[in-house]
């Protein structure tokens, strides 16, 4: 796969994704990482960036032309066809779903914001989605580029060691993840529970499955509440609220 990231602070981007999972990708040839700065295109001797908005108003806008040349030409700098995302407060809130669908692609184009953001007639003509880390400003969009390339790439197969090892990862099947555990045995008193060192894996896999059902009830009923449940998974969660129960008593 292949990701250009448009953005003032390049380095951030780079430097950052040098790290873990992302940078092992990198370093294997299975993700591209471009980077374009703007300043590059700009045409003036003091490579100018950005410009004042019409109508007045607190602070700069991003310089129309540098950003536009700096998105088309990271467009066209290869053959196969880019999704173009621009990381804005005013997207839509990206979820889990969204990023494996991006894993998907063949190439990926994320622009990074700055000063109080874009021209909406560049965001009209250049930009095919805007998606948004949530419901809170940040001063760039690096940060939330980075969020994204991180993860999309560990969704690639071959990405990561295991190729089952995101299947069960929190959100991935409209659940939470399960407890984990590792050693010691036990801590401060407090046992790993017994059917994880009983080596019977269907046990441990309907213990599993019953924790991240119980889980997800506890602690993100709204999910809950759209997931499909089974009738094996109706037993299993109404197993894990009789059994809180019975501890709460
Ligand atoms: N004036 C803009 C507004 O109120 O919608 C905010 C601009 S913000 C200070 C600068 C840049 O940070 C944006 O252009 C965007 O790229 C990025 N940014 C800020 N908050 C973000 C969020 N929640 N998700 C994704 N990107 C964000």
């Amino acid at each position: 796969m292949r990701i250009d990231v448009v953005s003032l602070f390049p380095d951030m981007v780079q430097d950052t994704a040098r790290y873990g999972v992302t940078g092992k990708a990198i370093e294997n040839d299975i993700v591209n990482l471009t980077l374009w700065n703007p300043r590059q295109f700009a045409k003036d001797k003091r490579q100018t960036v950005d410009d004042r908005p019409y109508g007045g108003g607190p602070g700069m806008l991003m310089k129309v032309q540098p950003l536009r040349d700096a998105i088309r030409s990271a467009r066209a700098d290869d053959n196969g066809w880019a999704k173009v995302i621009y990381l804005s407060p005013q997207g839509k809130q990206i979820g889990q779903q969204d990023l494996l669908r991006f894993s998907r692609l063949e190439r990926l184009i994320l622009v990074a914001g700055r000063y109080e953001g874009v021209d909406q007639r560049v965001i009209e003509s250049e930009i095919d989605e805007e998606w948004s880390l949530g419901d809170y400003v940040l001063s760039g969009g690096e940060l939330a580029a980075l969020v994204v390339i991180d993860g999309i790439v560990r969704l690639i197969p071959g990405v990561l060691g295991d190729s089952e090892s995101n299947q069960q990862e929190s959100h991935m099947r409209g659940l939470l993840d399960y407890p984990q555990y590792t050693r010691p045995d036990i801590i401060d008193g407090k046992e790993v529970p017994k059917v994880l060192q009983s080596g019977d894996h269907q046990a441990i896999d309907r213990w599993r499955t019953k924790q991240a059902l119980g889980r997800t009830w506890q602690l993100r009923p709204d999910m809950i509440e759209s997931y499909p449940l089974s009738t094996d998974e109706k037993r299993l969660l109404n197993e894990f609220i009789n059994e809180q129960a019975l501890k709460e008593e």
